[in-house]
């Protein structure tokens, strides 16, 4: 049911997609040329429309009645959409790698006709999941770009793409989408503003996240952020739901913590806003402006300044895979010491 809900919400077509629109404008003009490039490379943050924009190009390469879109409605169009389209051809990641069997698989398949179809598409997700063998394969294949295929990389991370793949895609990026264009898509999906508007200033720019965002249990998270903040904030021993963060399993511990980080910056941002006199149209959490409002009695400016930096620095420790431990230290150790920085 929920995946049916998610087909639904995704985009059909390029004039329905929110946001991108350098991207798309490209991507338009290119099918009405007949000259989409053999392969290109879409990057940009998670759930900003890479593969909406993928699958969208290969529709509109198969499509029955459009040249420049997808119309939705084709038989091609609807076997693309249901994934049952035998030209149309997702590579993901096994057990977070992409290896040389995948990558052959698109060597072999890349020089044939297409079965059914106009076009053979490959859609790499999380292109830098590739692992040497499957990168240096897949540079094979864009040396010699087939007739009848297209090859479209999607990654979050260009830099981790080698340039010698990069040099022979077309790159094309991706960015968040504005707040205010996923408030409106929201509210034009029935959330009311409120809502919409809260939503959208918790999901950073992330399309997929605001589409898949669960009220409740976003409320539950907030208030989970807010206790774990106070304890912070307020210093003495940490909450005792504090400490079973760092007793926590790493894929546990990263999953948990990860999203409370982003509140609680989220609420010192909003606490930095209310003390420098800024208007509450701005806050990101304007359902807690009393509570932060409390809370900033006993933070100066500069102290609220410091902790968004030390969230932010816990943030970076994260990607970087810093252990637990280290983690919630300087969580604990630097925000109680705020006032001495
Ligand atoms: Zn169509």
């Amino acid at each position: 049911m929920i995946e049916k809900v998610k087909e639904q919400k995704k985009s059909l077509s390029f004039d329905e997609m929110t946001g991108n629109e350098r991207a798309r404008n490209i991507l338009k003009r290119s099918l009405q040329r007949g000259k989409v490039p053999s392969s290109l490379l879409f990057y940009g943050p998670q759930g900003v429309g890479k593969i909406d924009a993928a699958l969208i190009l290969a529709k509109a390469l198969n499509c029955l009645h459009k040249r420049e879109d997808a119309c939705g409605e084709c038989s091609s169009c609807k076997a693309i959409k249901s994934n049952v389209f035998p030209d149309v051809i997702k590579i993901e990641a096994e057990k977070d790698e992409i290896k040389i069997n995948q990558i052959r698989m698109i060597k072999q398949a890349a020089y044939l006709r297409p079965m059914t179809g106009k076009k053979r598409v490959f859609i790499i997700e999380q292109a830098e999941r590739m692992n040497q063998s499957a990168s240096n394969s897949l540079l094979k294949v864009l040396e010699e770009p087939p007739l009848f295929s297209h090859i479209i990389l999607t990654t979050d991370n260009l830099f981790s793409i080698l340039p010698t793949i990069k040099s022979r895609c077309q790159i094309l990026k991706f960015a968040p989408i504005s707040e205010y264009d996923i408030q409106k898509k929201l509210m034009h999906m029935g959330t009311d503003e409120e809502r919409a508007k809260i939503i959208s200033l918790l999901v950073q720019g992330s399309m997929r996240r605001a589409l898949e965002f669960d009220w409740d249990e976003a409320e539950e998270q907030r208030k989970k952020a807010f206790r774990l903040f106070s304890s912070l904030v307020e210093g003495g021993k940490p909450a005792d739901s504090f400490k079973k963060y760092s007793r926590m399993r790493k894929e546990n511990f990263e999953q948990s913590i990860k999203p409370l980080l982003e509140i609680i910056s989220s609420f010192c941002r909003d606490i930095i806003l209310l003390k420098s006199g800024s208007s509450g149209s701005l806050l990101i959490n304007p359902d807690y402006r009393e509570a932060l409002q409390e809370m900033g009695k006993i933070m100066t400016l500069k102290e609220a300044i410091v902790s968004l930096g030390v969230m932010e620095e816990c943030t970076r420790m994260m990607e970087r895979n810093i252990n637990r431990k280290n983690l919630m230290n300087t969580m604990t150790i630097e925000l109680m010491d705020r006032k001495n920085v």
